[in-house]
């Protein structure tokens, strides 16, 4: 459909794309048919040559307020012409202190203090580093094992790697970190199947944590790390009372309880974090995408006051935590996460989401017939779409095939293995979220 709203100024497409080695992408047949952006606004990417494709993914888990926020550009704008770069070890900027409060405000009681650094990779290496050194100073040195979960994605560092369990992320990279362990995931399609919010059944898959304290003695366990919703591996919701289990087994050891929210962080669920919604506290808590509206790289961890103070307790002019980025805490990030904060606050997105949560899920679930569905889960302005699996032939439904369908309906969503996840802007109307499913059944119809 023809479109007459204000287009993007013209960007130049080089003849060979062979040069950007892009990542988790297919190239070669990514650069016989690119599918490549040249601006965005509000609930909309613009492709190069002028298509308007509605943004049912916030890019990436990231645009929460919607694209092209001029409040946000302007901040960073702002902040390159007075500050460019500054180094944050043994300096800081009175903007790093203000945005740390600021998300410490946004967190469950006790968790007062933020490590910066730029992704959710970093965010989540960060904070198994930060438990491994805690219990060294703590006197418990022997607590060195880390436990993650199958379906579980912390990113792509060798520690996130490591604990996340999806195979094909692992299987190229040699042993990885050893001594971890993984929890089974909390998904089961014939108990669970359509549910909408925290699935009813599945609590019980926290006891897994029991048997490996069991199997290899609380003392040699120093953290446990989940996502409250795993995202990428197809929007698995933790089920009811599931993660309260985690934390009275993890608090019974000793163990540190870590949760990943760099998806469920800043409104995804209609809270600014998932430990909100759920009424569990964990020592640590990563964030990143949300944080600046994706318009710029910044991640960190939330550190539960215990922890950080044990580590104020050493020696004074020590270095407390050897670790950090040249880009932790970078001017431009903040700029854009305290610009994004205001956003959040002033136009009450997280409550949005929650108040919008039941229509969405209705919404969604009105797919729940159409051809190949299997199942469907929703919750806050999230929906995993479970398709039968079938042959990845283009033109047929498959990984290739659904991208190149969806692009070709105008319509951004992730496809993750045999789901799609629709996780929308928190700024999406109900005549969106409308079409947006129109546009889903249309393409699972054409694909079936
Ligand atoms: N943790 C979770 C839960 C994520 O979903 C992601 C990214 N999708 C990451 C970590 C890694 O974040 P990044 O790509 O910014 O390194």
């Amino acid at each position: 459909m023809l479109d007459k709203s204000p287009r993007p100024t013209p960007v130049n497409v080089p003849n060979d794309l062979a040069a950007h080695w892009m990542p988790f992408t297919a190239n070669r047949a990514f650069k016989k048919n690119p599918r490549l952006l040249a601006g965005a606004k509000d609930m909309h990417y613009f492709t190069v040559d002028g298509r308007k494709i509605i943004d049912a993914a916030s890019g990436m888990w990231c645009t929460n307020a919607g694209h092209g926020r001029t409040e946000i550009s302007s901040a960073i704008a702002k902040q390159a012409e007075a500050l460019d770069y500054a180094p944050p070890f043994q300096f800081g900027i009175p903007q790093a202190f203000e945005l740390a409060s600021r998300i410490a405000e946004l967190a469950p009681d006790g968790l007062d203090h933020v490590f910066f650094c730029n992704s959710g990779s970093e965010a989540a290496d960060t904070a198994l580093k930060i438990a491994l050194a805690y219990h060294q100073i703590n006197g418990q040195g022997s607590r060195i094992r880390l436990i993650g979960r199958e379906r579980g994605y912390h990113g792509v560092g060798f520690g996130g790697t490591s604990v996340g369990g999806i195979v094909g992320n692992r299987k190229l990279f040699g042993s990885l970190l050893t001594g971890v362990d993984h929890l089974p995931a909390t998904y089961d399609r014939e108990k669970q199947a359509f549910s909408k919010g925290e699935p009813e059944y599945g609590a019980h898959f926290a006891d897994e944590l029991e048997r490996l304290v069991n199997l290899h003695g609380a003392n040699t366990i120093a953290a446990v790390i989940v996502e409250p919703m795993a995202g990428s591996t197809g929007v698995l919701p933790a089920p009811k009372g599931y993660l309260k289990r985690l934390r009275e087994i993890t608090q019974k050891h000793g163990i540190l309880l870590i949760f990943d929210e760099v998806i469920t962080g800043f409104g995804r669920l209609g809270f600014a974090f998932a430990a909100e919604r759920y009424g569990v506290t964990p020592d640590m808590l990563t964030f990143a995408k949300g944080v600046t509206n994706g318009a710029a790289p910044m991640g960190g961890v939330l550190v539960r006051d215990t922890i950080h103070d044990a580590f104020m307790n050493g020696p004074e002019y020590a270095v407390e935590l050897t670790h950090g980025y040249t880009y932790s805490a970078h001017p431009l990030a903040c700029a854009a996460a305290l610009a994004t904060l205001d956003i959040y606050r002033d136009e009450k997105l997280f409550d949005r989401a929650r108040e919008f949560e039941p229509k969405f899920a209705d919404a969604v679930m009105s797919l729940r017939n159409e051809p190949g569905v299997v199942d469907i889960r929703t919750i806050g302005l999230t929906a995993g779409i479970d398709l039968a699996p079938q042959a990845d032939a283009p033109g047929k439904r498959g990984f290739a095939g659904l991208n190149s369908a969806f692009h070709d309906h105008d319509l951004m969503l992730r496809v993750a293995g045999d789901t799609l996840a629709l996780t929308p802007p928190l700024i999406v109307t109900e005549d969106q979220i409308g079409e947006i499913i129109d546009k889903v059944a249309k393409v699972i119809r054409a694909t079936a």
